[in-house]
């Protein structure tokens, strides 16, 4: 890991979101989430840049109870081993590359999808590769605009997502088949705001059997419920992209089956990898971190030994109940919308029209993935 330093000198602000709208290229159903009868904001954009400083700088501000060794990795754990009368090591080894080794009463494994902590403990694990990469870009806006409307379109080779960073900046993850995804990294500048511009605006995948069952559907729904149906809006057209920033990552799903080991708690995308489809890989280890220091406080506050089981147990109780329904939701999401066969597209077109005109259940899923 290299130091972060240079990131804390100027970071931009994080933008407020305060609608989120969702839509089929298949169909024109669409699905609104606003801000409107909610008690805050609905949801912050925060680059990563901006997360990493603010991190640094808290980790600065506690340096006299946090050191960070940089520029160096973990080799090897080395487990303990309580019962061995002989050889008995009662905590974590840890064992870094430049041959120092550090000893800790729980280890908290917060190394990514590949974990070496999650591997090296032996905690089987759940897992498979879509056949989806996403590509993510720095998009400058045609022209300055109020942008607190973060867009997301279904195409039948994946979502295209656009966020919004500034009035003239947006972020774009577009995930899409591999092969598709490694040519939008070899195009030229113009070829690639074009294909955004028309993976956003083009009608060229909706079905007219769909589309006029769709629009049936939706006289039915503004009838019965008038507040219940939204207007399609159209997002900002994009002008150029960010100096490097096109990047492209292979997408997958995983899951620990445990999330804990005596003195071990993994964190984060060690414990769990989602679809970038919902925005809610990093979320899910922000709820990780909160719930574990909240033990772990009440744990340390009643004097007992942090790796031990039974508080660990908790922590991993609560966060399997609430990660594995928001992993479940977000891959049959990716099913249902890798495909655009007519019956399918109906079902979600439908589906999601509804959902629309019920804002009690939209509230209930805001609330969901804001824990
Ligand atoms: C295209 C894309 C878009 C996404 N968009 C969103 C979004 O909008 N919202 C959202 O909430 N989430 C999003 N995510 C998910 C999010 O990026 C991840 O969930 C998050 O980065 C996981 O954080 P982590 O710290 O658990 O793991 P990582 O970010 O993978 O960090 C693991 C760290 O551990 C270090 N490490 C690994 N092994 C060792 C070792 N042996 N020794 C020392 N260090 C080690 C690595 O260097 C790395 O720094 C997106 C993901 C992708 C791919």
């Amino acid at each position: 890991q290299t130091e972060k330093q240079s990131v804390i000198k100027s970071c931009p602000s994080n933008t407020v979101t305060e609608k989120t709208l969702v839509w089929d290229a298949c169909s024109d159903a669409l699905i609104t989430f606003d801000k409107e009868n909610l008690q805050d904001e609905m949801a912050y954009v925060v680059e990563n840049d901006v997360i990493v400083a603010a991190l640094t700088k808290q980790l600065h501000a506690l340096s006299d109870q946090v050191e960070v060794q940089y520029r160096t990795k973990v080799v090897k754990y080395t487990w303990p081993r309580p019962y061995h009368a002989v050889t008995s090591i009662p905590w974590v080894k840890v064992t870094l590359a430049d041959g120092r080794t550090l000893k800790t009463k729980l280890l908290i494994g917060a190394d990514g999808s590949n974990s070496m902590v999650r591997r090296e403990a032996g905690i089987p694990t759940v897992k498979w590769n879509y056949d989806q990469s996403a590509v993510v870009a720095v998009l400058h806006l045609s022209e300055p605009t109020e942008n607190n409307v973060a867009w997301q379109r279904f195409l039948p080779t994946g979502p295209i997502a656009m966020l919004p960073l500034s009035d003239r900046e947006s972020s774009l993850v577009w995930s899409t088949s591999h092969q598709h995804a490694e040519e939008l990294l070899q195009m030229d500048e113009e070829s690639f705001v074009d294909a955004i511009n028309s993976a956003f605006w083009s009608n060229e995948n909706q079905s007219e059997l769909v589309e006029a069952a769709g629009s049936l559907f939706r006289a039915a729904l503004s009838f019965l419920m008038p507040d219940g149906t939204s207007t399609r809006q159209l997002p900002p057209s994009v002008a150029g992209v960010g100096p490097k920033s096109r990047v492209m990552f292979p997408l997958g799903m995983g899951h620990a089956s445990e999330y804990i080991r005596h003195r071990v708690a993994l964190i984060g995308d060690a414990a769990h990898r989602v679809h970038p489809l919902a925005g809610q890989g990093a979320n899910l280890g922000f709820g990780d971190v909160s719930c574990l220091a909240r033990v772990l406080s009440q744990a340390a506050f009643n004097g007992k030994d942090l790796g031990e089981m039974q508080h660990l147990l908790e922590y991993e109780t609560e966060r399997q109940r609430h990660n594995l329904p928001m992993m479940a939701a977000t891959d049959l999401m990716k099913r249902l919308y890798s495909t655009n066969a007519a019956p399918m597209v109906l079902l979600r077109t439908l589906g999601i029209q509804a959902t629309n005109a019920l804002p009690p259940l939209k509230e209930q899923i805001i609330a969901y993935a804001s824990k």
